[in-house]
C-alpha cells in the first residue's frame, strides 16, 4: 500500500514546502488551500496544504496531525494569487500565506483577544484660541504640555501614553482634571468607529460621463482592467458604486474595494456603507484579533459580500468575486515595506484575472506604471474630464517665494529686523486666508515637513545634529520639547550646545507644521486651528476625529502633511495652501518629481469641491519645474508625457522592471565588503545568456546609508523582460550567500515605491 502525502507550506523563511503523510482516518485527497496542523521542529505549526505528492523514497515522514478546516481558508483564486506574489517578490510561499490570513487562523495557540480597556484622558473644555491657552497656562507649564499633546491626539488618549510621551507625572493630569479641563475615565481604547458612524445620505444620480464609464467597465471581459481617470472631483466613487450595484445584482457575486488608508478615507468608506449597508465588512487596523476574525468569517460565510479595506483587504476570503477596484491607485501605501514585499495593485489584477473579475484602477493622478500599462493596450483607460455636479477646478496661482523675500528685502528700512515668516505665509496666501475667515469658509494648508523645526544646526561650525543611530538629522519638536529621529523615534534633549565644536550656538533650522501652527495661531487669534500629521493622530481614530471636526464646520484652518492631500471631500473648503512645495523635490529617488506632482495635484483638489469656487497658492522656489508648472494648471496630461520621456534614460520604471537589493548590517566595513561580494555574485550570475538584459546599477550605499544602527549598501537591477528579473531575484534572495558576520542581512524589494 502506498503512503498518502501532502506538501504543506509553513511559515518560515525558507523557499520549499515540507511533505508529511496523512494518516489513517483522515480523508484524501484533502483540498489544496486548506489549514493543517503539522508538527515541526518541536512544535505544531499551522500549515496550508499546497497539493498532494508522492512519498520520498527512504524518508520516514511525520505524519500531520489534523485538518482544520471543512472547506479551505484560502480557495483556489486565493492560493494562486499568494503563488504569484511569492514568486515575483521572491518571497517564502508559507510567510506569504500566513500574510493572506488573519492571525487567529494561523496561530496554535491563538485565542481571538478580548476588547481591551484603558484608562484613557480627554479633553473636556476645547481652548481653540492659542491666547486663550496662553492665558490658562501661564503659570503651569506642564499641564500645557499634556493638554497640548491631547489636543494634538484629537482630543483623547490613554493615560499611559500621555504620561510617557509628555513625561509629565500624573500629579499633573490630577491638577488639569481638578480643574475640569480634562477628564481620566476607564473606556475602550480601540472602538471602531464604523460600528457607531451614523448614516449617510443615498449617493446621488449619475451623470451622463459616469453612466458611460459604468457601461463601459460592465461591457469588461473577465480579467479586464480599466484605468479610471477623473480629475479631483469628478465623482469617482459614485462609479464604483454604480459597478458594485449592478456586479451584485448578479447571482452569487461579490467585490473588493481597496482604499490607500482607512483612517484617512472614512468619508469614502461611508460612502460604500451608506450605498450597500451592512453588505459592507470594514477591514482596518483597528480591529482586534477578535474582531477581526468575526469580519474574515463573515466575509468567508457570504453574509457580507463587500469587503472595503486598506492593502490587505485584497486578501478578503470572498469567492466568485466579480470586481476589484483600487481607489487612489497611484499611492505608494499599497506597498507592503516588510515580507511579502508586494504590491496591492499589481497583486489586484493578478486576483481578478484568477477570479475572472474586473479591476477599475482608479486616480486623477495614475502612477506611470498603470498609465503606460493603459497607452499599451493592456488595460482601458476611461476618463472624467470635469468635476461633479457643476463644480469648477480651483485657480491655482503660485508664489515664488525668491521673489517675495527679495522684495521684502530691497523694501525694508535699514537695520529693521527681517520678518521670517514671509517665506511661511506670503501676503497673498495671508489675505486669502483672512478672506476666507471672513467669509465663514475653510482653509487647508500643506507642509510636508512635520514637527517644529526641521533640524538644528551650530551657526559656529556649521555641524547639523544628527540621529546617533540614523543616517538623518533630528527634528525639532516643541511640545514635549525634544529632538526626534522620524525614522527611528529616537529623542533626546536638545540642548544649545553642539556636539561637535562646543560652542553654544546650536539653532534651529527650517519650518515644520507645529511652527507653521503657531504662526498661523499668532497670524488669526480668533481662527479655530487643527493640525494634522503623524504626532497628532498616533491615535487609532484621531485622523477620523480630526475629519469629522473640519466635516461639522468646527475648524476653519486644517493644517498638515501629505494626510490632508488624500480624497477629503468638504464643499466649504475653498482655499488651499502649499507652504513650501519643494520639500520633496530634491531627494535622490526617480519617483520624486512624479511625487511631487501627485501631492500638489492632490491637494489642490481639495478646493472649491462645492458650489463655491476653489484657489489654490503654492509657494515654491522652483516655480518652473515640470511637477510645480503642470500642477498650476491641472495638466496630469502634458506632465505624464514630459515625465515618461525622463524615465527613458536612464531607463527607469514603467520602461523597465527593477528590484532594489539591499544588505544591511551593524559594521560598516563588513556590509560594505558583504554588497561588493554579493554583487560580484550577482554579476557572474547575470553573465548567463538568458540573463543577459538583466543591468545592475551599483554597488553604492543606500541614500540613507544607517537606520536604526544598521549600515546599508544597496544595487538596483532593471530588467527590460520582468520574468528574467523573476528568476534573477529568486536565485538572489534563495542561493546569494550572507556571511554570518555583523549581523548582515539581504532584502530583495521588487518593484520598490522608495529607493532611499
Ligand atoms: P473624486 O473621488 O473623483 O475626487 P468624489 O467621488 O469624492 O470625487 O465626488 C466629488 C463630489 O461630487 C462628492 O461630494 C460627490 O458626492 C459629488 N458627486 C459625485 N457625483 C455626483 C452626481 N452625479 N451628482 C451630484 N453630485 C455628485
Ligand atoms: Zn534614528
Amino acid at each position: 500500500m502506498t503512503t498518502r502525502c501532502v506538501e504543506v507550506a509553513l511559515a518560515v523563511p525558507l523557499f520549499r514546502t515540507f511533505t508529511y503523510s496523512v494518516p489513517d482516518g483522515i480523508a484524501t485527497p484533502i483540498p489544496i488551500g486548506t489549514r493543517v496542523l503539522v508538527p515541526f521542529r518541536a512544535r505544531n505549526e499551522i500549515g496550508i496544504v499546497m497539493g498532494a505528492s508522492a512519498p520520498p523514497e527512504g524518508v520516514t515522514l511525520k505524519a500531520l496531525h489534523a485538518v482544520l478546516d471543512a472547506t479551505p481558508s484560502l480557495p483556489g483564486p486565493l492560493l494562486e494569487t499568494g503563488q504569484w506574489i511569492a514568486e515575483w517578490y521572491a518571497a517564502p510561499i508559507g510567510l506569504t500565506l500566513r500574510a493572506m490570513l488573519p492571525t487567529s487562523l494561523m496561530s496554535p495557540n491563538a485565542k481571538p483577544s478580548a476588547e481591551k480597556r484603558q484608562r484613557v484622558v480627554r479633553i473636556m473644555r476645547e481652548m481653540p484660541s492659542l491666547l486663550e491657552r496662553e492665558q490658562m497656562f501661564a503659570r503651569a507649564k506642564q499641564q500645557r504640555v499634556v493638554y497640548e499633546l491631547l489636543d494634538a491626539q484629537g482630543g483623547r488618549a490613554a493615560l499611559e501614553t500621555v504620561r510617557q510621551q509628555s513625561g509629565c507625572s500624573a500629579a499633573v493630569i490630577a491638577a488639569l482634571a481638578k480643574r475640569g479641563l480634562v477628564e481620566v475615565r476607564d473606556e475602550r481604547i480601540e472602538r471602531d468607529p464604523f460600528a457607531e458612524r451614523a448614516g449617510v445620505a443615498p449617493p446621488p444620480t449619475p451623470s451622463a460621463a459616469q453612466r458611460d464609464a459604468v457601461n463601459a467597465i460592465l461591457a469588461g471581459a473577465p480579467g479586464q482592467s480599466f484605468l479610471l481617470h477623473g480629475i479631483t472631483g469628478s465623482g469617482k466613487t459614485l462609479v464604483y458604486i454604480e459597478v458594485l450595484r449592478a456586479i451584485l445584482a448578479q447571482p452569487q457575486k461579490t467585490a473588493i474595494v481597496l482604499v490607500p488608508e482607512i483612517a484617512l478615507t472614512s468619508q469614502t468608506v461611508d460612502r460604500f456603507r451608506g450605498a450597500f449597508g451592512d453588505d459592507v465588512a470594514v477591514l482596518h487596523s483597528g480591529l482586534s484579533d477578535g474582531e477581526r476574525h468575526d469580519a474574515w468569517q463573515a466575509l468567508r460565510r457570504g453574509e457580507r459580500r463587500i469587503a472595503v479595506g486598506a492593502r490587505s483587504a485584497l486578501f478578503a476570503p470572498l469567492e466568485y468575486v466579480g470586481v476589484v477596484i483600487v481607489d487612489e491607485e497611484h499611492e505608494s501605501s499599497y506597498k507592503q515595506s516588510e515580507t511579502p514585499r508586494y504590491h496591492a495593485r499589481e497583486a489586484a489584477m493578478v486576483r481578478a484575472r484568477a477570479e475572472g473579475a474586473i479591476v477599475v484602477l482608479g486616480s486623477a493622478t495614475p502612477s506611470l506604471e498603470s498609465w503606460e500599462r493603459a497607452n499599451r493596450g493592456q488595460s482601458i483607460r476611461l476618463t472624467l474630464p470635469g468635476r461633479a455636479a457643476g463644480a469648477q477646478l480651483p485657480d491655482v496661482s503660485v508664489v515664488d517665494l525668491r521673489t517675495i523675500v527679495r522684495q521684502a528685502v530691497a523694501a525694508r528700512t535699514p537695520n529693521a529686523p527681517f520678518d521670517e515668516t514671509l517665506g511661511v505665509l506670503s501676503p497673498v496666501l495671508s489675505a486669502a486666508i483672512e478672506a476666507r475667515l471672513t467669509r465663514g469658509e475653510q482653509s487647508l494648508l500643506l507642509l510636508n515637513r512635520r514637527g517644529y523645526a526641521s533640524y538644528m544646526q551650530c551657526f559656529s561650525c556649521g555641524d547639523v545634529r544628527v540621529c546617533p543611530h540614523c543616517s538623518i538629522s533630528l527634528t525639532y519638536h516643541r511640545v514635549p520639547e525634544s529632538l526626534v529621529c522620524h525614522y527611528c523615534q529616537h529623542q533626546e534633549a536638545p540642548g544649545t550646545r553642539c556636539h561637535t565644536c562646543g560652542e553654544d550656538a546650536l539653532r534651529r533650522k527650517g519650518m515644520g507644521t507645529q511652527q507653521v501652527e503657531r504662526l498661523v495661531a499668532e497670524r488669526f487669534p480668533s481662527a479655530r486651528i487643527a493640525r494634522m500629521d503623524v504626532d497628532t493622530t498616533s491615535g487609532k481614530w484621531a485622523h477620523t476625529a480630526i475629519l469629522d471636526r473640519v466635516g461639522a464646520g468646527e475648524i476653519d484652518i486644517l493644517l498638515g502633511t501629505q494626510m490632508i492631500a488624500k480624497g477629503l471631500d468638504f464643499p466649504n473648503v475653498t482655499l488651499v495652501g502649499v507652504i513650501d512645495a519643494d520639500t520633496g523635490l530634491n531627494l535622490p529617488d526617480f519617483r520624486a518629481s512624479e511625487r511631487t506632482f501627485q501631492l500638489l495635484s492632490q491637494v489642490a483638489g481639495r478646493a472649491g469641491r462645492g458650489r463655491k469656487h476653489g484657489e489654490v497658492f503654492i509657494q515654491t522656489r522652483l516655480p518652473t519645474h515640470h511637477a510645480v508648472r503642470h500642477a498650476l494648471t491641472h495638466d496630469y496630461v502634458t506632465f505624464v508625457h514630459e515625465e515618461l520621456g525622463q524615465r527613458r534614460t536612464p531607463i527607469y520604471p514603467p520602461f523597465v522592471s527593477v528590484a532594489n537589493i539591499i544588505m544591511s548590517g551593524t559594521d560598516q566595513g563588513e556590509t560594505a565588503q558583504a554588497m561588493l561580494a554579493a554583487s560580484a555574485w550577482i554579476q557572474r550570475l547575470l553573465a548567463r545568456d538568458s540573463l543577459r538584459d538583466v543591468v545592475l546599477v551599483g554597488p553604492a550605499p543606500a541614500p540613507i546609508d544607517r537606520i536604526k544602527d544598521r549600515w546599508r549598501w544597496h544595487v538596483l537591477l532593471k530588467a527590460t523582460r520582468a520574468g528574467a528579473l523573476t528568476r534573477v531575484v529568486r536565485y538572489i534572495a534563495e542561493r546569494c550567500p550572507v556571511p554570518k558576520r555583523a549581523d548582515l542581512r539581504l532584502v530583495v524589494d521588487r518593484d520598490p515605491v522608495s529607493l532611499l
